[in-house]
C-alpha cells in the first residue's frame, strides 16, 4: 500500500498563535525560504519519482504564484491550507465559507484544475468547528486532512485510519486522513511530521505503518518547507513554540530518506483514488 506524503507549503514566519511577534502587517517584509524550499522539495521528490499533495497557504500564493504553477507542472496535487493560516476557530462560519471560496478560485487559476483537498492550520479543524465539514462539502472537496488523533490539538478519540466523515444531515460525506501518530505509554504523539518524525526512531514509525497499512489504511505523513532548509528561527519565540519548531531541523530529509527506503508515498488525491476502487 502506498502512503501519502503532504507539504504544508507555507513560509516560516506562519506559525499559529504568536501574532504578536509576527503580524500580519509584516509578512511581507519579511525574506521568504519558499523559493529555495520549493527547489529542494521538487529535487528530493523528483529524484525519488514520488507525487505529493501540496497544502498551499492562500498568502504564498499570491506572493510566488510562480513557484505553485512549477509545484502543479511537476505533476503535484495541489490542495488548501486556508488564505492566511488562521485557526479555524479563531474565526466563524461565514469567514470559513469566504475563505474557501477565494482560496479554490486562485489555486484553480493558477493551475488549471479542481481543488479537493484541504487541511487547516494546526489542525484546527475539529469538535470546535462543527459547521467545517459541512462547508467542504458544500465546495466540493472530497477529503480533508486535519482530524489530529492527539490531545490539546485534536483529539485522542478520533480514529487513526482514514475514515468517512458524515456532514449534518442532508449534506454528504468527505474522506478524512488523520496525521501518523504514536501511541507511547498511552500518549498519543505526532509522528508522520514536525518534532516527531525528527525524534523517534524510524523503526518504530515503520512499524506503526505497516500496522496501519495491513488495518487498509495509508498513512499520512506531513512535511514543511522549513525541514527542506535547515532554517533558524531567529525571533524571540516562546520556548515551548521553538522546542516544537527547531528541535532536530537537521534530521528530517536523514529520516525521510530512510522511510522511503521502506515505504512507497504519494498524494493523498492518488491513496483516494485507490480506497475507492475497492
Ligand atoms: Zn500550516
Amino acid at each position: 500500500m502506498k502512503n501519502g506524503i503532504t507539504i504544508d507549503w507555507e513560509d516560516w514566519f506562519h506559525i499559529c498563535e504568536v501574532d504578536h511577534l509576527l503580524p500580519r502587517h509584516e509578512w511581507d517584509s519579511y525574506p521568504s525560504i519558499l523559493p529555495e524550499a520549493t527547489k529542494n522539495i521538487l529535487a528530493f521528490l523528483a529524484a525519488r519519482r514520488i507525487r505529493a499533495t501540496f497544502f498551499i497557504l492562500g498568502y504564498c500564493a499570491r506572493r510566488h504564484p510562480d513557484l505553485v504553477e512549477s509545484i502543479a507542472r511537476a505533476g503535484h496535487e495541489i490542495a488548501y491550507h486556508t488564505d492566511n493560516h488562521q485557526l479555524l476557530y479563531s474565526h466563524g462560519p461565514q469567514d470559513f465559507q469566504e475563505d474557501l471560496q477565494r482560496g479554490t478560485t486562485l489555486l484553480a487559476e493558477l493551475c488549471d484544475r479542481q481543488i479537493h483537498g484541504f487541511r487547516a492550520p494546526q489542525w484546527s479543524l475539529n469538535r470546535k468547528t462543527p459547521w467545517a465539514i459541512d462547508l467542504l462539502i458544500k465546495n466540493n472537496f472530497r477529503y480533508d486532512s486535519s482530524h489530529a488523533p492527539m490531545p490539546i490539538i485534536g483529539d485522542p478519540a478520533f480514529p487513526e485510519v482514514v475514515h468517512g466523515l458524515k456532514g449534518s444531515e442532508g449534506t454528504g460525506s468527505i474522506w478524512e486522513f488523520p496525521p501518523l501518530v504514536l501511541n507511547l505509554a498511552g500518549l498519543k504523539v505526532p509522528a508522520g511530521g514536525g518534532w516527531g518524525l525528527r525524534t523517534w526512531p524510524i523503526s518504530l514509525i515503520i512499524r506503526k505503518v505497516r500496522a496501519l497499512n495491513r488495518a487498509g489504511s495509508p498513512a499520512t505523513f506531513f512535511l514543511h518547507p522549513v525541514d527542506f532548509t535547515g532554517h533558524r528561527y531567529d525571533r524571540s519565540l516562546p520556548l515551548v513554540k521553538r522546542a516544537v519548531l527547531t528541535y532536530g531541523l537537521r534530521r528530517p530529509l536523514r529520516s525521510l530518506t530512510h522511510l522511503m527506503d521502506h515505504l512507497e508515498f504519494t498524494s493523498l488525491s492518488e491513496c483516494l483514488e485507490r480506497l475507492e476502487e475497492r
